[in-house]
C-alpha cells in the first residue's frame, strides 16, 4: 500500500468541524499567473478591444454556470457572492481604465487590465474596513479568471473537485467554499483561517471534517499524496501507516456509533440523574431553521442572530421585510419561546446594505458595533424594534440586546422600545406588552456591574464568545492565538460566577448561548455554576443533552466549587474533563 512506504508525519491545526476523513489529496493552491508583456501593432488595437470584451462575455457565463452550480449544491444565498462578482465585470471604470490605459500604452491588453485591477486591489485592501476588504477580494476573483480568459489557460477551480478528495488549501475564499461540491468533497483543511472563517462554516453546514491554521501544510504536500483529517482533536496525518488506519478505523466506529447513541437521547428529557430539568434551546440565523429546532428537540430559541438577515441583504430590511422574517419563526415555533436578538453587526461583521453606516476602523472588535451602531441610527433600531414587537403577538417572544456595557446604554435602548410600543399603538397594531427583555452579558464592564442591569431587564444571556475575547483580550477570530482563548481561565470561571449570581439575587433567569454552551465538556461546569439555560446550534442539542442525563447536579455544583479553587486552567480543563469521561464512558 502506498501510504506505508513513507514516513507518517503529524501536522497539529484547530479543530474546525467533526468527523474523520481519509483520501487523496486535491492540493488547492493558487499560483500567481505569468503575464507576457507586448506591445500591439496599431493596425490590430480595435481587434484587441474586442479580444478584452469577448473575455468579459465568456468570464460573466463562467460565472453564472458556477452561480447555476452552487445554487444547485448549496442554495441560493450562498450563490448571492457572484452577484458581486457579475458587478466587477460590469464595472465601467474598471473597464473604460483598462481601455484608456492600452489606447494610451498600446501595451497587450492582459498587462493594462492587470496593472488597472492591482491597482483597485491595493486600494481596496488598505481600506481598514472588513467590508471594503472583501470588495478587494471579489475584484482578486474575478481578474484572475479574466486573465486566465485571455491567457486562455483553465483557471484552478474547486467546482472542478469531482471526484472524492481532500481539498487542502492556503485559504479558500468566500465564493471558492460555496463553489465546493459537498458529494466530491472528503475533508477540507486550511493553513489559514480560524473556527468562524467562511470556509469552514460552509464544511459544518456540509458536515464535511475540517481543520484549520495548519500553517504551511500545502508545502508538504504533493497533489494525491493521502491523508488522515481528524476534525474532532484538528491535526492532520501525513501517509498514515497501517497502524494508524487501523486505530482511526475503529476511532470512527467508535465515532459513528457514538453519534448514533447521541441520537437516542434526541426524543427524552434533558435532566440530571437527580432530577433536576435543565432548559436547552437553539441558536439559529435564518428562518429556514425552524425545522432543525423541531427536529432537535429544542425547548425554544436561545438566539436569533437577526444580523444574518441584514447580512444576505443588498439592502437594510424594511420593518416588513423583518416582520415577515421574525414572524415566519415565532409562529412557526409557538408556543415554545424564541429569543430574538436586536441587530449586532460591525465587528466581524459589517453591513453589506449600507458599508458607510459602520465605516473603517482600527479596531473593529472594540468599535461601532451592535447596541452602539443601533442607539446612534434610532429610526433603523425602531424599525427592527417595532418589527419583533409585531412578531411578538404571533407567539413567545423574548428580545435580548448585545453588547450592552452599562446601564445607560440599556435606559437608551428601553427607552426606544417604549417609543416603538408607543408608536404601534397608535398605529394600532398588535404585540405582547409583557415582552421579556434580556442583556446579554458580553462585555466584562456589563459583569461587572451586572447589579445595575438587573433592575432594568428581565433576564441575561451571556455570550461567552465576546465575554472570553474581551476578558482575556484574545481576538476570537485569529488563528494565531486560539489556543490562548480559554473558556477554563480562572477569571473566566470567576466571572461567569459573579454574572449568575448577581442574575439570581435579582431573580433574572440566566443562560448561556456562546458556543461554550454547546460544547458537552464545559455543560456540566456551566451547569454547576448555576447558569439555568443553555442555548446552542440545533445538531449539538444531543451531545449536551446526553451528558446532563448522565450526571447528577450536585456533583456538577461540587465540580464547580473545585473550578473555582483552581489557579492553573489546564488543572481546570483536566477536571472537567474527567467528570466529563467518568459519566460517559459509565453510560
Ligand atoms: C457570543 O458572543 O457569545 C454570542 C453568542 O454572540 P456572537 O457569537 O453572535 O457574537
Ligand atoms: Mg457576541
Amino acid at each position: 500500500m502506498e501510504s506505508t512506504a513513507k514516513s507518517e508525519i503529524t501536522i497539529q491545526g484547530i479543530a474546525a468541524s467533526r468527523g474523520i476523513a481519509y483520501g487523496q489529496v486535491f492540493l488547492y493552491l493558487q499560483s500567481e499567473l505569468e503575464i507576457p508583456q507586448y506591445t500591439v501593432d496599431s493596425d490590430k488595437r480595435v481587434a484587441e478591444v474586442a479580444r478584452f470584451e469577448q473575455a468579459l462575455l465568456v468570464t460573466r457565463q463562467q460565472i453564472s454556470q458556477i452561480q447555476a452550480q452552487v445554487t444547485k449544491n448549496l442554495g441560493e444565498e450562498e450563490a448571492l457572492i457572484f452577484d458581486a462578482h457579475q458587478m466587477v465585470l460590469e464595472d465601467q471604470a474598471l473597464i473604460g481604465e483598462t481601455i484608456r490605459d492600452f489606447q494610451k500604452t498600446g501595451l497587450n491588453i492582459e498587462t493594462c487590465f492587470n496593472a488597472v485591477a492591482q491597482r483597485y486591489i491595493q486600494a481596496f485592501a488598505e481600506i481598514d474596513d472588513e467590508y471594503l476588504r472583501e470588495r478587494a477580494a471579489d475584484i482578486k476573483d474575478v481578474a484572475k479568471r479574466v486573465l486566465h480568459v485571455l491567457l486562455g489557460q483553465s483557471a484552478m477551480s474547486l467546482t472542478e473537485l469531482v471526484d472524492k478528495r481532500i481539498i487542502v488549501a492556503q485559504d479558500i475564499s468566500p465564493s471558492e467554499a460555496a463553489g465546493i461540491d459537498r458529494s466530491a468533497a472528503l475533508g477540507i483543511v486550511t493553513d489559514a483561517g480560524s473556527r468562524t472563517s467562511h470556509a469552514v462554516i460552509v464544511a459544518r453546514s456540509m458536515k464535511i471534517p475540517a481543520v484549520v491554521g495548519t500553517k504551511d501544510l500545502t508545502t508538504k504536500l504533493k497533489n494525491d499524496d493521502w491523508v488522515m483529517v481528524d476534525g474532532y482533536d484538528g491535526c492532520v496525518i501525513i501517509n498514515p501507516t497501517e497502524q494508524t488506519l487501523f486505530r482511526y478505523g475503529k476511532i470512527r466506529k467508535a465515532k459513528q456509533s457514538f453519534e448514533t447513541r447521541l441520537m437516542s437521547v434526541n426524543e427524552l428529557a434533558a435532566e440530571t440523574l437527580d432530577g433536576v430539568a435543565v432548559s436547552l434551546r437553539a441558536n439559529i440565523e435564518k428562518p429556514d431553521e425552524v425545522a432543525l429546532v423541531q427536529q432537535y428537540r429544542a425547548a425554544g430559541v436561545g438566539l436569533y442572530r437577526t444580523e444574518f438577515l441584514f447580512l444576505s441583504a443588498p439592502r437594510i430590511p424594511t420593518e416588513e421585510q423583518q416582520y415577515a422574517a421574525y414572524r415566519e419563526i415565532v409562529g412557526g415555533l409557538a408556543p415554545a419561546p424564541v429569543t430574538i436578538r436586536t441587530l449586532d453587526v460591525g465587528g466581524d461583521k459589517p453591513l453589506p446594505g449600507d458599508p458607510h453606516l459602520i465605516g473603517p476602523e482600527a479596531n473593529p472588535f472594540l468599535g461601532f458595533r451592535a447596541i452602539r451602531m443601533c442607539l446612534e441610527n434610532p429610526a433603523m433600531f425602531k424599525n427592527q424594534l417595532r418589527a419583533i414587537l409585531r412578531a411578538s403577538a404571533h407567539g413567545k417572544v423574548e428580545m435580548m440586546y448585545p453588547m450592552i456595557s452599562g446601564p445607560e446604554e440599556l435606559d437608551r435602548a428601553n427607552a426606544l422600545l417604549a417609543e416603538a410600543k408607543a408608536e404601534l399603538t397608535e398605529r394600532g397594531q398588535a404585540f405582547d406588552g409583557q415582552m421579556s427583555v434580556g442583556a446579554m452579558i458580553e462585555i466584562p464592564s456589563a459583569a461587572i456591574a451586572g447589579d445595575l442591569l438587573a433592575g432594568r431587564c428581565d433576564f441575561f444571556s451571556i455570550g461567552t464568545n465576546d465575554l472570553i475575547q474581551y476578558l482575556l483580550a484574545i481576538d476570537r477570530g485569529n488563528s494565531r492565538i486560539a489556543h490562548l482563548y480559554d473558556p477554563t481561565h480562572p477569571a473566566v470561571l470567576r466571572t461567569l460566577k459573579q454574572i449568575v449570581d448577581t442574575g439570581h439575587a435579582h431573580k433574572l433567569k440566566v443562560s448561556v448561548c456562546g458556543e461554550m454552551a454547546g460544547d458537552s465538556i464545559y455543560v456540566p461546569l456551566l451547569l454547576g455554576l448555576g447558569v439555568d439555560e443553555l442555548s446552542m446550534t440545533p445538531t449539538l442539542l444531543p451531545s449536551v443533552k446526553f451528558i446532563i442525563r448522565a450526571m447528577k447536579m450536585s456533583d456538577a455544583k461540587a465540580l464547580a466549587t473545585e473550578a473555582l479553587q483552581q489557579t492553573d486552567a489546564r488543572k481546570t480543563y483536566a477536571l472537567v474533563e474527567a467528570f466529563f469521561n467518568e459519566r460517559v464512558k459509565a453510560e
